[in-house]
């Protein structure tokens, strides 16, 4: 099977060049101008006014997650699915070590729920639950399995939290195993604190969760796991990054030259503390860590268009309002923590990067495919390239779109970004030289999507 794409505008991380791509099988194949003159194909997408952007990767996402009670509401078929409909087409999720147990009961659950579901390319990330010695042994078994980067979190006391001693032991480890450790940076146990003392004034709406997660409180655990991270040799990743005060521990630690790397989120860009007010409706925006007062997201942009961020990813943990974010009725800390976005982020951030006049169209494709698939050890993804893996995308720079729960394809009753206008979208989508998306047509098939054995990050190299 050959896919000629023709006369559009190339947009890789490094170069914009116009021309004709040629895709053969999986691959592809030939890039250059006037390809079908020399070449046939069995069908030619006509890409003129268009742009062909590498297909984007999600590095954080959340399929199915047990969370307070209950599930994150997509599947790996239906997250994967909605991805691909925003020009997503590789995510990589969070597997989950139970407490007490083995990484490798974790990961095999894991499996089991992605296995014959997801419809593109998918990865794990391992998060370390309880850090032993046995454990630790078995994390280099799974950086040699593609799985070689650990998440580890300051927050969430009694059930994902770590202290300190565990997460330096952690970062040792992958100072010597090549991996790399992702931290969920907030101080966790001062956060409770106050959001007891909060509860207990009576002020139970959504919109104290996040009063209650400081700024403060996201900088203090940043600079600390980075700098447990330099005392142990190791690079450290910080996952979305939402105050300006961790931006900038992140910056102080570059400007040193260490290998420290963070993502932020859409959320954290477009949304702000204000979204957690109106009453019960604010639980709609109750993620961890919370939406941030308006002033930080000006110098989340700038840590973008200055390198401090390297990536943007969602964290997409969806839960429906009815029946689950409205567990937390009347107690803001029982509201399940997340937010559906993996469908939106290419287009909010060509709509606010590029079309904002923030970002180049280059730097938009380096913070949502390149850069993720670098950092993450994915080297046949991330871009246009001869050789490379056709996931790829028909871009309509200039479409206009409205966002709603009405027509998204997330299996979720809502929306954070109810009726925003966003301009671009994806035309057409291919995952490994196979069309999936075509304007609304959904072409792909649960079980596509294949397992990725990861590299070591070529970031640390
Ligand atoms: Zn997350």
């Amino acid at each position: 099977m050959r896919t000629l794409i023709t006369n559009g505008t190339i947009v890789n991380a490094d170069a914009t060049t116009t021309g004709d791509v040629l895709v053969d099988g999986e691959q592809v194949a030939l890039i250059g101008t006037d390809l079908g003159a020399s070449v046939s194909a069995d069908t030619t997408i006509d890409a003129s006014g268009k742009w062909v952007i590498p297909g984007a990767i999600d590095v954080h996402t959340h399929m199915e997650l047990p969370f307070g009670g209950t599930f994150a509401k997509d599947t790996f078929e239906t997250g994967t699915r909605a991805a691909a409909f925003g020009g997503t087409t590789t995510i990589i999720d969070f597997a989950v070590q139970p407490r007490g147990k083995s990484l490798r009961q974790g990961l095999d659950a894991w499996h089991a729920k992605a296995d014959g579901k997801a419809t593109v390319d998918y990865g794990f990330h391992m998060i370390i639950s309880d850090v032993r010695d046995d454990v630790l042994a078995e994390m280099d078994t799974l950086v040699d399995e593609g799985v070689p980067t650990f998440k580890l979190f300051t927050a969430y006391p009694g059930v994902f939290f770590s202290d300190d001693g565990a997460i330096f032991r952690a970062m040792q480890q992958t100072a010597r195993n090549g991996g790399l450790i992702m931290m969920h940076a907030e101080n966790g146990l001062a956060i409770d604190v106050v959001a007891g003392q909060t509860f207990a004034a009576g002020n139970t709406d959504p919109y104290y969760h996040g009063v209650s997660r400081s700024p403060v409180l996201e900088g203090e655990a940043t600079n600390r796991v980075i700098r447990l991270a330099q005392a142990a040799g190791a690079p450290v990743y910080i996952v979305h990054l939402s105050a300006r005060h961790a931006l900038d521990e992140v910056r102080r630690a570059r400007d040193e030259g260490l290998p420290a790397y963070a993502e932020t989120c859409p959320q954290y860009l477009f949304l702000t503390l204000d979204d957690l007010g109106n009453g019960f409706e604010g639980a709609k925006y109750v993620c961890s860590p919370p939406l941030r007062p308006a002033d930080h997201a000006p110098e989340l942009w700038k840590g973008l268009v200055h390198d401090d961020l390297q990536v943007v990813s969602t964290d997409h943990c969806p839960f429906d309002f009815h029946g689950q974010k409205e567990m937390g009725r009347g107690d803001f800390r029982k509201v399940p923590n997340g937010l559906p976005g993996v469908e939106n982020r290419v287009d909010l951030m060509h709509d606010g990067g590029v079309v904002g006049g923030q970002l180049t169209p280059n730097r938009w494709v380096e913070l949502i495919s390149t850069a993720p698939a670098r950092l993450f050890g994915l080297p046949r993804k991330g871009a246009v390239a001869v050789g490379g893996d056709a996931d790829l995308v028909v871009y309509d720079p200039n479409r206009r779109h409205t966002i709603s729960a009405a027509t998204h394809h997330m299996d979720v009753d809502y929306s954070c970004y109810e009726g925003r206008e966003v301009q671009g979208g994806a035309d057409v989508v291919l995952s490994r030289g196979k069309v999936i998306v075509e304007g609304e047509a959904w072409l792909g098939a649960a079980g596509d999507g294949r397992f990725l054995k990861r590299e070591r990050s070529a970031y640390l190299r």
